[in-house]
């Protein structure tokens, strides 16, 4: 008896706009795999078609995902290697896909990512904010007020804030930025590798007012960059030396058991060295 060899899902990331980022490797899977899962088959259609790829294909969106497991687990245990994209970019980024991994994750079946177009890395790339640190964020919650609460929890953090955005929201968001963190530098990168593709930079007002102005700079995809949080000032000008403690309690009229008491909290150390420390200082007063 002869034991079938799961097949392999291809994670494949497509183009975030302009088809020739399709790499090579993505076309030869998509080509040679025996199903492709896609969010969008009509969508995903006409990229297959544009490369000459008539691979079958099934919808994996996120209100069929759940039900999906099985069905191309399935296939994987009869051999078949399968292909999973979204409408644009990475799959799992802002996508489906994550309940799909994760299952097949536990069950033990090879994953292969195929790395490829994804906004937000193109956005980090070129935009001139830091990226040895960044916290994307994805979509911001669509209510004003959940938006706001969602920026206060991001306020304080001092890597590069990224998130994505809809043309309908853009304008509501700088506005949420103008009142939220107004002083910060923000960098709008729009329609990515895509004919209009434009890097907007400068404070939440002053891009809030090249949109209201030029309202072809709302149309299109959005990433929202923003640089984080100036470091918080370090406690170090706010360290006090031993001695200085010391000093402060003898010149505050502190008595030398209470001190040393305090000391041993504050510095650590056994209570008696500090005694026979303040003892000597405050011989010295
Ligand atoms: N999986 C995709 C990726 O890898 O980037 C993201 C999919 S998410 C549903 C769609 C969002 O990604 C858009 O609303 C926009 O914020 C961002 N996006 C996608 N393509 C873009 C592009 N060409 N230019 C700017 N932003 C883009």
């Amino acid at each position: 008896m002869t034991h079938q060899h799961p097949g392999i899902l291809y994670v494949v990331a497509t183009p975030i706009g302009n088809l020739e980022d399709l790499s090579p490797r993505a076309a030869r899977v998509l080509a040679e795999v025996s199903r492709i899962a896609a969010e969008d088959t009509r969508h995903s259609g006409r990229l297959l078609a544009h490369l000459g790829i008539n691979t079958p294909m099934l919808s994996l969106h996120e209100h069929n995902e759940a039900r999906r497991v099985d069905t191309l687990d399935s296939y994987l245990m009869a051999g078949e290697n399968i292909a999973l994209i979204s409408d644009a970019g990475t799959p799992l980024i802002c996508d489906p896909g994550f309940v799909l991994v994760r299952e097949l994750r536990l069950r033990g079946r090879q994953i292969v990512p195929l790395p490829g177009p994804c906004a937000l890395v193109s956005a980090l790339s070129a935009a001139g904010l830091p990226t040895d640190r960044f916290t994307f964020g994805g979509f911001l919650p669509s209510k004003p007020s959940a938006r706001r609460q969602a920026l206060e929890k991001w306020q304080a953090r001092e890597e590069t804030l990224v998130f994505y955005e809809s043309p309908h929201r853009i304008v509501h968001t700088l506005e949420a930025l103008c009142e939220q963190m107004p002083d910060r530098a923000v960098v709008l990168a729009r329609e990515l590798t895509k004919t209009y593709e434009t890097f907007l930079q400068g404070s939440p007002q002053a891009l809030l007012e090249q949109l209201l102005q030029d309202p072809n700079q709302s149309r299109g995809e959005f990433v929202v960059m923003i640089a984080g949080a100036p470091p918080a000032v370090q406690s170090d000008e706010q360290l006090i030396t031993a001695a200085e403690l010391l000093n402060a309690m003898l010149a505050e009229g502190v008595g030398v058991k209470q001190g040393a008491a305090i000391a041993a909290k504050m510095l650590g150390g056994r209570k008696q060295e500090w005694y026979a420390r303040l003892q000597t200082l405050k011989g010295e007063y």
